[in-house]
C-alpha cells in the first residue's frame, strides 16, 4: 500500500523556486550567520490532536531541516497543565511519524526546562527587571490600557527586589492560592506593544502537569517560555505564524536582558481551508459535544481523521509543498487537498467493485448454478499490480442508480431494452422490471450474450455504458460511508449576530450505506486498506469493520474539482 516515506511523484514534484524561508535560510548558509547549521523545531501544545495546519508547520520545520542537512526537534511546549493530557503527547508523537518525519532524539518537552527558567526569572529578578506582583490576573489585564491608552504601573511594581525574590520563593513553595500573585517582566507600561507591558511570567496553579506531576505550582507563561526553549535547544530559525510577530520584541527582550543564544525567528501565514476550522478550542467542543465520533472522525480536519478517511500521508505532503509559505493570508480550497490524495491514490490504490446501493438482476439466460470466474484487472495505472479473478454467476447485484424507468437519451445504463456491458463481464441487456406492491423497483431481468465474454464483442456491437457488479451468491455484506464536508458553509466562521460555528455545520456530512455488497476478494482486507470502488471513488476500510461486516470509508469522489476549475481557468 502506500508508503509514507516514498517520495513524492515527479509530477508532484515542486517545481517552484525557493520559498522565502528557504532564500532566508541559504542567505545565512551564505554568510556563515550560524555557521551554515540549521536546526528547526515544531513546537505543538499537547492540548488537542494535529490537523492539517499542524501538518503545514511540520512538513515546513521538518522539510527544511531535511533540506538543509540540519536537524529539527520536536518539543512538546507543556507550560500548562490545565489543559495537556499524556494522550496528546503520545498521538502527536504518532502523528508525526506517521507524515514520515523522524527526529534523532526522544522528543523533548519544554517542562524539562522549567528548573532553568525559574533561576533564570530569579536573576531577572535580581537584576530588577521582574517582580512579583499582588494584582488578580483580571486586574492585571485592567491596568494594561489599550492600543490607544497607555497602562497604569502595578502598585506593586517597585517592591523591593528582596521582597520579590522571597515572594517567588514562596510562590513556588506552594505558599499562595491560585492567581492571587504572578511575577510580571518590568518593561514599560505605556509601551506601545501591548506585549511589552510588563507581561506576566508566571502564574500560580496548584495543578498537576503530565511529566512533572506535583513538582511546580508556578508555571510559566508562553510569552516567557517559548523564546527560551529555543534558545536552550540552539534553535537557529524559529519559525512560527504570523501572529506571533508582535511578541518577537518580547522574546528578544528577554533574550537580551539574560544574555542568550537568540534564534531567527521567521513568520509565516497560518494554513486556511475552505469549509474547515482549525481552532483546537472548537474541535473539541464538537468531539465533547459528540457532534462527531472523536478526534479521529473522519470529517474532521485532524490527522487521525484524515488517516481514518484515508488520506496517504504522502498527499498530505504534497498539498502542504504545493500550497507553499507566504506572509500574507489566504484561505486554501479544500478541493486541491482532495486532488492531492486522487492522485496518489490513483496510482497506489487497486480497484474493486463495490455495489454500494444494491439492486437485484437476474440474468435469465445464464444456466441455473452455473458460475465462472473472470479476470479483472487490479489497478490499471499500475502494471505490476497483476489481476485477479472476479466471480460471475445468474444473479447479481447493480447498482440502483444504474437503472432508470425512463431513461433520457443519453442514460447509457440500464433501461427496459437497454444494453450495457457489465465491467471484465458480458453485455447484458435489460428486458423485464419487477415491483413490489408499492410500486418499488426490486428486481431486473436481463439476457446476456455469451459471445461478449471478457466486455468485448466478436462482432463490432458497440455499447456506450458500462456498469460495475457483484455476483449475488459471492458478494459480501458492507457499510459504506460517505461523507461531506462538515461545515456545508465555506467560511464555517462567517455567521449572524448572535450565531456561532454550529450553524454552519452541514446536514449530511455523514451517510451510511448499510446494505452495501462487495467483491469476495476483499474479506480479509484491514482496516486502513485503501482501494477504489470502481466508479465510485476511493475508499478505506475502517476500524469499525467486523468478521461479517467490512466498513468503509469514501475518501474522495472520482470527480477531481480542482483540475476541473483550474482547466476551465486555464481556458479563459
Ligand atoms: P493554540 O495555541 O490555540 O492551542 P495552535 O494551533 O497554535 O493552537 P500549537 O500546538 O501551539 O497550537 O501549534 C503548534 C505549531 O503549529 C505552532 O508553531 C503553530 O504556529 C503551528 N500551527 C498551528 N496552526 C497552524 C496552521 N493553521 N497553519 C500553520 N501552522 C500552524
Ligand atoms: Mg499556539
Amino acid at each position: 500500500m502506500t508508503d509514507a516515506n516514498a517520495p513524492a511523484t515527479p509530477e508532484d514534484a515542486p517545481t517552484r523556486s525557493l520559498n522565502f524561508i528557504q532564500e532566508i535560510v541559504e542567505g545565512d548558509n551564505r554568510s556563515g550567520k550560524w555557521d551554515s547549521k540549521v536546526h528547526t523545531r515544531f513546537p505543538p501544545e499537547p492540548n488537542g490532536y494535529l490537523h492539517i495546519g499542524h501538518a503545514k508547520s511540520i512538513c515546513l520545520n521538518f522539510g527544511i531541516a531535511e533540506k538543509y542537512g540540519g536537524m529539527c526537534n520536536l518539543r512538546f511546549d507543556d507550560t500548562n497543565p490545565v489543559k495537556e493530557e499524556q494522550e496528546y503527547i503520545d498521538a502527536i508523537i504518532d502523528d508525526v511519524r506517521w507524515l514520515g518525519f523522524d527526529w534523532n532524539d526522544q522528543p523533548l518537552y519544554a517542562s524539562s526546562y522549567f528548573e532553568k527558567m525559574y533561576g533564570w526569572a530569579v536573576q531577572l529578578i535580581k537584576d530588577g527587571k521582574a517582580y512579583v506582583c499582588d494584582l488578580p490576573l483580571d486586574k492585571v489585564r485592567e491596568l494594561r490600557g489599550s492600543l490607544k491608552t497607555p497602562g497604569q504601573n502595578s502598585p506593586f511594581r517597585d517592591r523591593s527586589i528582596d521582597e520579590s525574590l522571597d515572594l517567588f520563593d514562596k510562590m513556588r513553595g506552594g505558599d499562595f492560592p491560585d492567581g492571587s500573585k504572578t511575577l510580571r517582566a518590568k518593561i514599560n507600561m505605556s509601551h506601545p506593544n501591548m506585549n511589552l507591558r510588563d507581561p506576566v511570567m508566571y502564574r500560580i496553579l496548584h495543578a498537576s502537569h503530565p511529566k512533572t506531576g506535583g513538582d511546580w505550582c508556578v508555571y510559566p507563561m508562553y510569552d516567557w517560555a517559548h523564546g527560551l526553549e529555543d534558545s536552550i535547544e540552539g534553535i537557529t530559525h524559529s519559525i512560527c505564524t504570523l501572529e506571533f510577530e508582535d511578541h518577537r520584541p518580547l522574546y528578544d527582550w528577554f533574550l537580551n536582558a539574560l544574555d542568550l543564544h537568540h534564534p531567527q525567528q521567521i513568520e509565516f501565514a497560518r494554513l486556511e481551508l475552505t469549509h474547515t476550522l482549525m481552532s483546537k478550542r472548537k474541535l473539541l467542543e464538537l468531539v465533547q459535544e459528540k457532534i462527531v465520533s472523536g478526534w479521529d472522525d473522519p470529517r474532521m480536519p485532524t490527522l487521525r481523521g484524515m488517516r481514518r478517511r484515508g488520506y496517504p500521508s504522502q498527499a498530505i505532503r504534497v498539498f502542504c509543498d504545493k500550497v507553499g509559505v507566504a506572509k500574507m493570508h489566504s484561505t486554501v480550497d479544500f478541493a486541491l487537498l482532495e486532488h492531492c490524495v486522487r492522485n496518489v491514490l490513483n496510482k497506489t490504490a487497486p480497484r474493486f467493485m463495490g455495489v454500494l446501493n444494491p439492486l437485484k438482476v437476474v440474468i435469465e439466460n445464464y444456466p441455473e448454478g452455473d458460475g465462472e470466474e473472470l479476470d479483472a484487472i487490479n489497478n490499471p495505472e499500475d502494471p505490476e499490480s497483476g489481476s485477479r479473478k472476479v466471480p460471475f454467476s445468474r444473479e447479481i447485484y447493480v447498482e440502483r442508480d444504474d437503472y432508470m424507468e425512463d431513461p433520457p437519451r443519453k442514460f447509457f445504463r440500464l433501461g427496459i431494452g437497454r444494453e450495457v456491458r457489465l465491467r471484465y463481464a458480458y453485455f447484458v441487456t435489460c428486458t423485464e422490471v419487477i415491483k413490489d406492491e408499492n410500486g418499488e423497483v426490486i428486481e431486473l431481468r436481463c439476457t446476456y450474450d455469451p459471445a461478449t465474454r471478457g466486455g468485448d464483442s466478436p462482432d463490432g456491437r458497440k455499447v456506450k455504458g458500462t456498469i460495475h457488479w457483484v455476483s449475488a451468491n459471492h458478494a459480501l455484506p458492507a457499510e459504506v460511508r460517505l461523507y461531506e464536508h462538515l461545515f456545508a458553509k465555506e467560511n464555517p466562521s462567517d455567521t449572524q449576530e448572535g450565531e456561532d460555528y454550529r450553524v454552519n455545520l452541514g446536514e449530511n456530512s455523514l451517510t451510511a450505506l448499510p446494505n452495501a455488497m462487495i467483491e469476495p476478494a476483499l474479506k480479509d482486507a484491514d482496516p486502513g486498506f485503501q482501494l477504489q470502488f470502481e466508479r465510485k471513488g476511493y475508499f478505506c476500510v475502517d476500524p469499525d469493520s467486523t468478521p461479517d461486516k467490512l466498513v468503509f470509508n469514501q475518501t474522495v469522489s472520482l470527480k477531481d474539482a480542482w483540475a476541473k476549475m483550474k482547466k476551465k481557468d486555464g481556458a479563459r
